[in-house]
């Protein structure tokens, strides 16, 4: 049987990156050009070529065309979970209105697919303590927001609660499927896709997530805009930020098409129900 490998996506548009809002928010009256729901159809054709199912972590605030799409995704056997409604970083959010964005996002997404959300993921990885237990009291069975990244200044920290790399329960009951690092001499490497199968040379990226699946845990993670082989590029985008959002975009389909010839891509959902004692 081929290596399994858990397949996340976070359903949003290229304007939503953070990289990008920070940029757009420069330019006034800029109206970006919609791309999510051609991306989002290339990447569950692109899946359902290789008979892969995905978790989608979807906004509840997307279009219509696009929620149309989240339906379709969910008929055909993907899960749908919540990345909550607006895509703020929830150190961002106070208390009220963290427990708004979750709630509501799962409201409206149960209502959109008619199944159960069960999973979390925070906008940026921007977890934090108080959140865990706000994602456990608002119903969900299991976050996805941990990327145990140290050096890295936009991703969550745990101070009360645990950070992993292998799935893992918080002291609350709450499950964690946490993105994975590749631990090299005394270094955390993140090796959860998205960015870093674009920037990392592709065969160390290859090995990396080949050594983990086959100890039993790598978890990748992308946007449909990284499949975006006409992503518009806005005006006056610093050579940093270009760099870091489109470097090796148009490489991502040969990337991805590699890596799931050696392991078999799978959604959480059937990856817990696969390892029912996590
Ligand atoms: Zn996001």
């Amino acid at each position: 049987m081929q290596t399994k490998a858990i397949f996340t996506v976070d359903v949003e548009d290229w304007f939503h990156a953070a990289v990008m809002q920070r940029h757009l928010s420069t330019i006034p009256d800029f109206k970006p050009r919609h791309r999510l729901a051609h991306n989002l159809a290339a990447l569950k054709d692109w899946l359902e070529g290789k008979g892969a199912t995905a978790t989608f972590f979807c906004l509840s605030s997307l279009t219509p065309e696009v929620n149309a799409q989240l339906r379709a995704l969910s008929d055909a056997g993907h899960e749908i979970a919540s990345h909550g409604h607006s895509h703020t970083s929830l150190s961002q959010l106070n208390p009220l209105s963290l427990k708004q964005e979750l709630e509501i996002s799962k409201d409206i997404l149960e209502q959109l697919t008619g199944c159960p959300v069960r999973g979390f993921r925070a906008p940026n990885f921007s977890i934090t303590d108080q959140a865990i237990d706000a994602i456990a009291a608002a119903g969900y069975q299991y976050d996805s927001s941990v990327y145990d990244v140290p050096w890295h200044p936009g991703y969550g920290k745990l101070v009360h609660q645990k950070m992993g790399d292998k799935p893992y329960r918080f002291s609350n009951g709450l499950l964690e499927l946490p993105l994975s690092i590749w631990r090299k001499s005394g270094l955390s490497i993140p090796m959860a896709g998205g960015a870093y199968i674009r920037h990392f040379p592709p065969g160390l990226f290859k090995k990396a997530a080949l050594q983990l699946a086959r100890a039993g845990y790598f978890h990748f993670y992308m946007h449909p805009w990284e499949f975006d082989q006409d992503h518009p590029i806005p005006p006056k985008l610093r050579i940093l930020d270009r760099v870091r959002h489109f470097r090796n975009i148009k490489q991502l389909p040969i990337r991805l098409d590699a890596l799931s010839s050696k392991m078999q891509f799978t959604s959480i959902a059937h990856f817990i129900g696969e390892h029912p004692t996590t």
